[in-house]
This record gives C-alpha cells, sequence and structure tokens, in this order.
C-alpha cells in the first residue's frame, strides 16, 4: 500500500537526530490522525447501507471537520453534537458549517443522552445512520495507527513521539510494534489526560484491538508531565516553542496538541539524557488550530 504521509528529516534536536512524520499533510482536508482514521470509517461506511454520520467533538475538533467533510463529498447527511462550554467560532467549526454539518449544542453533561436519543429518533423514521465516536476512538481509529505505524517501521527509530489525547494513535503504534517485535520506544506525551486513567485508556484499546498480551504494560509509556494547565491552555513556553519550529524547521504546531507535545518531547529528551538516537516526531495535524492561534495573537 502507499504511504499516506512522508518522514522528513529535520536536523539535529538536543544531540539527536529528529525526523517528522508529515500527518498534517495527509493530502484530505489539512490532514492530520483524524483523516487517517477518517478514511477508514468512511470505508465501513461505504460498504454498508448508511444515509447519515453523527459523531461527537467540540467547536475545535478536527475530527468533526474531518467526518463532516468526508459526508459531504458523499452528499450524506451529518450531525455533530458538540458540548455548549466549547462552542465558540474557530475555523474548524467555520469548515463544519461549510460542509453544510447539523451542529447540536448540549451542555457536556447531556451529551451522551442526545447521541443515543438523536440515533434512536433517526431510526424511527426510517433513517440509517452510522455512530462515529469522538475523535475517531475505537478498533477502526487503532487500525489506522497500526497502519501507519508500518509505514515507520523500515526507518528504524530509536524513539517516535506524538501528542497524546483519547489514545486511539498511540494504541495504533503501540499494536504495530508488538505485531513485529521491533525494539522502537514508543512516548505518548499526553496533552490532557491524567495518570493512571490516561494510561489505562491507551491500554484498554490496545487489550480490544489485539487482545491480551504480556508485552502492553512495559510497551505502554504514556507521560503526563507535561500538560502545562490542561486540554487546550496554551502558555508562554509553549508558544515560544511553535515560533521557534515554526522559523526553524518550517513545520506549523498548535497549542493544544503538536506544539504541547513537541515541548514534552525536548524536555523528556533533557530529563531522560537521550542523545545520539533517531527521533522520530509525528505530526498529528491541526493546522486550522495553528491559524486559530494566530489570530488570537494579532488580537
Ligand atoms: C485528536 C488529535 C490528537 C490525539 O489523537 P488521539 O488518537 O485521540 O490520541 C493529536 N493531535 C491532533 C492534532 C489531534 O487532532
Amino acid at each position: 500500500m502507499k504511504n499516506l504521509s512522508s518522514i522528513i528529516e529535520a536536523g539535529i534536536i538536543n544531540n539527536n537526530h529528529l525526523y517528522f512524520k508529515r500527518e498534517d499533510l495527509i493530502p484530505y482536508s489539512f490532514g492530520g490522525n483524524k483523516a487517517r482514521k477518517g478514511i477508514l470509517f468512511f470505508r465501513e461506511i461505504d460498504n454498508g447501507d448508511y444515509d447519515t454520520v453523527v459523531t461527537y467533538g467540540s467547536s475545535h475538533s478536527n475530527h468533526c471537520r474531518i467526518v463532516a467533510n468526508m459526508a459531504a463529498a458523499r452528499k450524506m447527511a451529518c450531525i455533530i453534537i458538540g458540548p455548549d462550554e466549547v462552542s465558540e467560532q474557530t475555523f474548524n467549526s467555520q469548515m463544519m458549517e461549510l460542509f453544510g454539518a447539523e451542529i447540536i449544542s448540549v451542555p457536556v453533561n447531556q451529551v451522551h443522552d442526545t447521541i443515543e436519543n438523536i440515533l434512536f429518533k433517526l431510526r424511527l423514521v426510517g433513517k440509517k445512520p452510522y455512530f462515529i465516536p469522538g475523535g475517531g476512538h475505537g478498533n477502526i481509529g487503532t487500525e489506522a495507527y497500526v497502519q501507519c505505524y508500518e509505514e515507520i517501521r523500515k526507518e528504524h527509530f530509536d524513539y517516535i513521539f506524538f501528542a497524546s489525547g483519547t489514545g486511539t494513535t498511540q494504541a495504533g503504534l503501540v499494536c504495530g510494534k508488538l505485531k513485529y517485535s521491533d525494539d522502537v520506544q514508543i512516548i505518548g506525551i499526553s496533552i490532557a489526560r491524567k495518570n493512571p486513567r490516561g494510561r489505562q485508556v491507551v491500554v484498554d484499546s490496545i487489550k480490544e484491538y489485539m487482545g491480551w498480551d504480556a508485552r502492553i504494560d512495559a510497551a505502554t509509556v504514556f507521560i503526563d508531565d507535561y500538560i502545562g494547565d490542561g486540554y487546550g491552555k496554551e502558555n508562554a513556553e509553549i508558544e515560544k516553542t511553535i515560533k521557534s519550529v515554526l522559523i526553524q524547521y518550517g513545520v506549523p504546531l498548535d497549542s493544544t496538541y503538536t506544539g504541547k507535545a513537541f515541548l514534552g518531547m525536548t524536555k523528556y529528551l533533557d530529563k531522560h539524557e537521550i542523545k545520539g538516537k533517531k527521533i522520530l516526531f509525528i505530526h498529528t495535524g491541526g493546522t486550522p488550530l495553528f491559524f486559530d492561534d494566530l489570530k488570537k495573537c494579532e488580537a
């Protein structure tokens, strides 16, 4: 199979060789890990008998932007349930609207019931809805990152770093490593969740995909040292990282995911005195968020 994104050599970082896997350049709607997952979800949708896609996410969601685009391309109805608490206009939400998605905003504690309700009502009037879990979570999303791992493994990296959120990206990468019994260290930098729960969600996803395996525990490294003030919260250090990575490598990062993870990676390399290694940073996307950040800077 053809690679969905390429790996580029960037230069030296903390005395290591740094490479980027440009998932942000997956050629579909500003790419990102949600595009890689979305392609597999819509393969299943295309093979089934569905007329409506329902999913969940905030107005910042890269996942919802991708799903709305893929649904619109098929002239399928798309319903997005989002939390009132995070519903301000962003470039992602503007694109969801442009794609004609119906956005239903409810208080976060009503999201679960609202999804059940909408699916029930759709079926009642004879519609055939397909529900995609928020963030593209689940075995299909995990499979997408097993495939990504297969694009990476020939390059023999010592370490792979990336932003870990719902953990599906990490679960797929770990399943790939275990599938081939490779030595690479896979380090998920949490952008929000704390341990032990954050790591447990990744472990659960791995077990759901491949069953129990004695090696899962040691292979699942979920670092929650660099979440700063929590999900979506930027700070001066993250901003500085984003600016310097853009200048030095010409690669745009955002403050919620990739900028935070990149900063966490550099701190992790320092803390563990890692030197002379071949390091891959997976750029998981979020380019519209880069522009939200940029707009905020000028305000
Ligand atoms: C969703 C997202 C992540 C986190 O991916 P998970 O599979 O949920 O861990 C990381 N980076 C970006 C840009 C994202 O949109």
